[in-house]
């Protein structure tokens, strides 16, 4: 019996953000040490619920430290990522031996003591696991590889859909190279390309008529041809100011002339595809004149305010595009969230029904996005939680924190405690709203949004309204990424 060490740290970290990363902000997607990750996660559309499946199947003794995925947001705090590093490694320092260490990263961690989170972890593990096992690891699509990843691992790959909605499907497949191996196939070499870029292919966009689609069926022919065995596109995270920063390509090849050929090949396909990668986004007032044109009945126009994004790593405090939303007058509209713990508690002690006065978000980064003032009425107040009704993260439970309810206007806005990527529908139903009602939705996301939103929308529209996640890149100070890169320089 094949003896896996598998454990997950998840973190996408903007290194804009000035506020770090604890625990405390994990468990509100989740962080389960020890077996309770199993039964907490085995049927949920995870790779952590892939890898248990896979285990069952190849029959393998699985032993499973810690699995935790957080917001992306601020850098890690050092005691954390110390302990996360003591508990992943704690087994082999016991000495016990393993046959394969799968991790599930993103690939884009940084925390305050190390800029390569994944590069630091990947090679402890692989200085304690010794040269025999297999190191393997599935990551985000938008991770920024570094070398230090790439030399100490020997099987990487990453997501092929954004929205993600393939991890549980991503680990199946990456379960059963390891088990090739295991079954006598010969063990595979990673090769890894890279051009100096900020972001290609529309950041990875899966939906038709974007670049990425004809990426990955390049990505398909390739690892048809003999040698190769996988072939993954990086998008890369370009909120992060570290070297390793960009789209990358890893082959893994049995024959690794053919991968460093095919990983090239593949490479200067994203190089080509930068010229597709939107960089200029609708403005507010240009968003408000298309929500201006619904009637009641119509499908919601969701308006995507994606330069305040916790999914990248922002504040999510932000009420610029809502400000826009309450002076344009908008009807029959929400808001999900804006990120203010102390608002929710100058609400709950108001109480449903009463009038209160807010300076509402805007704490984060108030030179870019300041705070709103307004009266508004509390109109529910709710313990946050939220059970994903997919298809992205379909089953797993997220917490907002504390949130209220307010009405301003023809405006329903939910304020959260903690800052809320808004990728389920579910973050309006669990406060008593429908969002498949409203005329207008104007909600914290990028792209994720559409795998749930996107069914029930006239139309979707990201809108740049100012923030550290936005794609007005030459105005964020970057002072540790290579030099020249696109599109910074010409
Ligand atoms: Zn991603």
């Amino acid at each position: 019996m094949k003896r896996v060490l598998l454990a997950e740290i998840m973190h996408e970290t903007n290194t804009f953000n000035r506020i770090a990363t604890t625990k405390p902000d994990f468990e509100t997607r989740y962080w389960h040490e020890g077996l309770e990750a199993a039964f907490v996660l085995k049927d949920t559309n995870t790779e952590i619920g892939g890898f248990i499946e896979a285990a069952g199947d190849y029959g393998w003794e699985l032993m499973l430290p810690l699995a935790a995925s957080a917001s992306p947001s601020g850098p890690m705090a050092a005691s954390d990522w110390a302990r996360v590093k003591e508990l992943i490694t704690a087994p082999m320092r016991a000495g016990e031996k393993f046959d394969a260490i799968i991790l599930v990263l993103h690939g884009s961690m940084v925390t305050e003591t190390s800029l390569d989170a994944e590069g630091d972890l990947l090679s402890e593990v692989r200085a304690l696991a010794g040269p025999d096992a297999m190191v393997a690891a599935t990551l985000d699509m938008h991770a920024n590889v570094s070398r230090e990843m790439v030399s100490a691992a020997d099987l990487m790959m990453c997501y092929r859909t954004y929205p993600h909605v393939d991890q549980r499907e991503r680990a199946l497949h990456m379960a059963r190279l390891v088990q090739d191996v295991f079954d006598g196939a010969p063990r595979p070499k990673l090769v890894h390309a890279r051009i100096p870029m900020m972001d290609a292919a529309n950041h990875g966009q899966t939906a038709p008529g974007q670049p990425m689609p004809g990426l990955l069926e390049l990505a398909d022919v390739i690892e048809k041809r003999d040698g190769i065995i996988c072939a993954s596109l990086q998008i890369g995270f370009p909120w992060s100011d570290v070297a390793d920063i960009g789209p990358n390509v890893l082959v893994t090849a049995t024959d690794e002339t053919a991968g460093r050929r095919a990983a090239d090949e593949l490479m200067q396909a994203l190089w080509e595809s930068r010229h597709e990668t939107q960089l200029e986004f609708a403005r507010p007032q240009e968003a408000m004149a298309l929500a201006l044109q619904g009637r009641a009945g119509d499908m919601p126009l969701v308006l995507a305010d994606f330069a305040d994004n916790p999914a990248g790593g922002a504040y999510g405090d932000s009420p610029n595009l809502l400000r826009a939303m309450l002076e344009a007058g908008l009807e029959n509209a929400a808001f999900a969230t804006i990120s203010d713990p102390d608002s929710v508690v100058v609400c709950q002690k108001a109480g449903e029904g009463a009038t209160v006065r807010l300076k509402l978000g805007g704490k984060g980064a108030p030179e870019l996005t300041p705070p709103l003032d307004i009266e508004a009425e509390v109109l529910w107040l709710a313990d946050g939680q939220y059970v994903c009704a997919g298809p992205m993260w379909q089953g797993v439970r997220f917490s907002m924190g504390l949130v209220a309810v307010v009405r301003k206007g023809g405006i329903d806005i939910i304020i959260s405690s903690v800052p809320t990527a808004v990728m389920d529908l579910n973050v309006f139903r669990s406060v008593g709203i429908d969002p498949e009602k409203l005329t207008t939705i104007g909600l914290k996301s990028r792209n994720h949004f559409k795998a749930a939103y996107g069914p029930i929308a006239r139309d979707t529209l990201l809108v740049d309204a100012g923030g550290i996640a936005s794609m007005r890149l030459k105005e964020l100070n970057y002072s540790r990424i290579p030099r020249p890169i696109w599109p910074l320089d010409n």
